[in-house]
């Protein structure tokens, strides 16, 4: 299955194949700055997995991971490893914004207090194990 998706101005549009290997809700601070969002719900997937086509911009927001944005209109798209190896993509970002539903809450020890969790989700305090 390819499910796609793009930013608000349609300048960058992506492709994701298949399966993602998950779908987390990150509330760590790097993404709350990153996205100027709450958190950041993303699906992961392999790099090779994903094609994106348009002028996308990126900005190293720690040693592993560069946040990828829409040149044009500023869209936070994509955290992507600079390892090459996965990617998360913004749930809301896809054309299909109910394709994937998040299974986890990983670094709530960071979470903004008035978000309440009450989805029933396993919550972790940072990283997910495994
Ligand atoms: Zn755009």
């Amino acid at each position: 299955m390819t499910r796609e998706g793009g930013c608000l101005c349609g300048a960058v549009r992506f492709k994701a194949e298949g399966e993602p290997i998950n779908v987390r809700i990150c509330h760590c601070r790097n993404c709350q700055k990153a996205m100027g969002s709450p958190f950041f719900a993303r699906a992961l997937f392999n790099q090779s997995d994903l094609t994106v086509e348009g002028g996308t911009a990126r900005y190293a927001s720690s040693e592993v991971l560069d946040r990828v944005f829409c040149k044009n209109c500023g869209t936070r798209l994509f955290g992507w490893r600079r390892n090459g190896t996965v990617a998360g993509v913004a749930l809301a970002a896809f054309d299909d914004r109910n394709a994937f539903a998040p299974t986890e809450h990983i670094w709530v020890a960071e979470k903004m207090h008035w978000v309440r969790l009450e989805d029933g989700l396993p919550q972790h305090a940072g990283a997910a194990p495994g």
